[in-house]
């Protein structure tokens, strides 16, 4: 048995083309118990062929329609063609990304600053589909790079080509930008309490658990072999779900208002009164000290924790 898949597309301007994605192919006399339909590697083998198709489809049409002068509509002159290589989970594309003449022969309408054009390579500043990056981000957050690489190639057609420096990368490149924007929401919130700071604090209450840790490091410039983070966690039961915060960036002066931000973030108002459950530390003093907290409690699992330390104790004084 032989079964072709065809892709077929229907462009705007076009006729209808078909283009052949791949077959698979079965012999009658193989045992059904080895695995009825499709296997990995054909599966993985079929998405790359179709996302190849459509990568190339999208961005042929969108280089169509951007490649018109803004003014009258004529197309621009084509200067030449570079390649563009886009990685996505279900593989990488060597797109056509074309440079055209800025001035519009017709009208004279310059598109944009420079002499030349290159719309495709302007949309696409990350050649990185946002999914596969969020994928990266995702597994490598909870488990090693290495491993998060081997589950990767394992799942996805774009995994075979997808080296653990490429994860770290990713990783990091979304842990900068999130980490921009998370001090410009703690600037925000700031400048909201320095002006709102006379406001009671009438809203409904929430109850914010913190925490610090240490993570092993690389040896540091001074040394450490380890670095502080904070983690907080919050419960929203409205929403009958909760949210969690945390950052690695020592244990500064402002990770009170960073805190304050995070709960603003998650839709809990300047003015609800805030509850903080924590140990008490001295390494999360300042993450406690929230514009919005009312009280600080000591948790449940740190009493327990100190109940068991005085257990132990008892126990070694009887022996
Ligand atoms: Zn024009």
């Amino acid at each position: 048995m032989r079964i072709s898949i065809q892709a077929c597309v229907e462009g705007a301007d076009s006729s209808p083309r078909v283009i052949s994605i791949g077959c698979v192919e079965r012999d009658a006399g193989v045992d059904p118990a080895s695995g009825l339909g499709l296997f990995l590697r054909e599966a993985h083998e079929l998405l790359r062929q179709i996302q190849t198709l459509v990568l190339n489809e999208q961005a042929d049409e969108f280089v169509r329609v951007a490649a018109g002068c803004l003014a009258c509509g004529r197309r621009l002159g084509i200067k030449d063609t570079k390649p563009l290589v886009y990685r996505t989970a279900f593989g990488k594309a060597i797109l056509r990304s074309p440079r055209f003449y800025a001035h519009c022969s017709g009208c004279g309408l310059r598109s944009g600053e420079g002499d030349t054009v290159s719309p495709l390579a302007h949309a696409l500043r990350q050649r990185c589909h946002p999914q596969w990056t969020w994928l990266q981000c995702r597994y490598a957050s909870v488990m090693s790079y290495r491993l998060a690489q081997i589950f990767l190639r394992d799942a996805f057609p774009g995994g075979k080509e997808l080296p653990t420096s490429s994860i770290k990368r990713s990783v990091g490149g979304v842990g900068q930008r999130l980490e921009r924007e998370a001090k410009r929401a703690t600037s925000v919130a700031a400048d909201s309490f320095t002006r709102a700071n006379r406001l009671p604090l009438t809203g409904t209450p929430s109850a914010l658990q913190i925490d610090a840790g240490y993570i092993k490091t690389p040896p540091q410039a001074d040394g450490r072999r380890w670095i502080p983070v904070v983690a907080s966690k919050l419960f929203r039961s409205d929403r009958g779900r909760g949210y969690a915060h945390a950052s690695a960036l020592g244990l500064g002066r402002r990770q009170g208002m960073r805190q304050q931000a995070f709960l603003q973030s998650v839709g809990v108002d300047r003015q609800s009164p805030v509850t903080v459950l924590s140990d008490g530390g001295d390494d999360i003093s300042h993450a406690c000290k929230l514009p919005a907290a009312t009280a600080r409690v000591l948790d449940w699992f740190h009493i327990g924790m100190r109940f068991e330390q005085l257990l132990l104790g008892v126990v070694v004084l009887f022996m």
